[in-house]
């Protein structure tokens, strides 16, 4: 009787929207009390919009975006879509690289541009100028550092909207009894403005994909049994070390996980862990 429970439990999942990998994933799902929910594109809607660009003293605002813009265009994450639509450049970049979870660097019209996180930019090249350093405490959202040629020289600053879901959708996965977290790259201003939205009263901030992993682990030596929740931009590692992994768009994500939400929608997730605990009760 069992495996036509199973059956009919992931037939079911597929109407809702829920694509399960695996026969014991349900098994597992069943099991999970901590839900780690990664910030952009999960929580947020992951539409970046560039709010303000800053120039240090002596630059151009105009500069500071051709040139962010044009070595952000190969970079996948929500981030290079906001600055390409505030009118990046499409000038020609070589030697590009993506340092995932940290920024990207390459040669624009002769220059070595680099942007990304503010520790990224310290660690190259030194202190920031005292003014960038302002811009940075002053600044509500996202930021990004923007140098080059050894210099920080720009700051950008991006926002990203909570998805109106979001909320209702933590409400649900506390109802079920389960703890939820939110684990972010981004900053904890941030990060901490996000959680206060949409009620959750955990935060890990400002790690990098690695530390994403490491904090999972942490919580797995606790006792914890995790589920992770991301759309695979930085995630995939984190994901991958989850007890269940939930992928919400990318195809990196995908591959990483156990569970896929093809609607990329939060509220599924609930759906998801119900699902398990139901057919399983029918097994038993
Ligand atoms: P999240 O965990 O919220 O999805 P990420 O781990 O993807 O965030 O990114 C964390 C931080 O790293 C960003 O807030 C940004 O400062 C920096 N970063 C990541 N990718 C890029 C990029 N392509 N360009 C500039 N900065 C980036
Ligand atoms: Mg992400």
């Amino acid at each position: 009787a069992a495996p036509t429970a199973l059956r009919v439990g992931t037939g079911r999942g597929a109407q809702l929207g829920i694509l399960v990998k695996g026969p014991d994933t349900l098994e597992r799902a069943r099991r999970i009390d901590t839900i780690v929910l990664n910030k952009t594109g999960t929580v947020t809607e992951g539409r970046m919009r560039l709010t303000s660009v800053i120039a240090a003293e002596g630059e151009s605002r105009e500069e500071i975006l051709a040139l962010a813009g044009a070595v952000e265009r190969a970079s996948e994450h929500p981030i290079a879509r906001a600055i390409d639509e505030a009118g990046g450049s499409a000038l020609p970049v070589e030697g590009f690289a993506a340092l995932p979870g940290r920024g990207v660097e390459g040669w624009v019209a002769g220059k070595w541009v680099l942007a990304g996180r503010r520790e990224l930019l310290v660690e190259r090249w030194g202190e920031l100028p005292d003014s960038l350093e302002k811009a940075l405490a002053e600044a509500v959202g996202t930021v990004i550092v923007v140098g080059w040629d050894g210099l920080a020289r720009g700051v950008l600053v991006i926002a990203d909207a909570v998805k109106p879901m979001s909320a209702r959708a933590i409400r649900d996965l506390k109802a079920l009894g389960l703890s939820p977290l939110l684990l972010t790259g981004d900053r904890a201003s941030v990060a901490a403005r996000v959680a206060a939205e949409v009620g959750v009263n955990f935060v890990l901030a400002g790690l990098l994909p690695e530390g994403k992993v490491e904090a999972i682990r942490a919580l797995q030596r606790q006792g914890r049994v995790v589920a992770m929740i991301g759309d695979g931009v930085n995630d995939a590692a984190a994901l991958a070390q989850a007890d269940l992994g939930i992928a919400t768009t990318t195809d990196r994500a995908i591959e990483a996980s156990d569970i896929t939400l093809v609607r990329g929608d939060l509220r599924v997730a609930s759906d998801a862990i119900r699902l398990s605990r139901r057919i399983l009760t029918t097994i038993k």
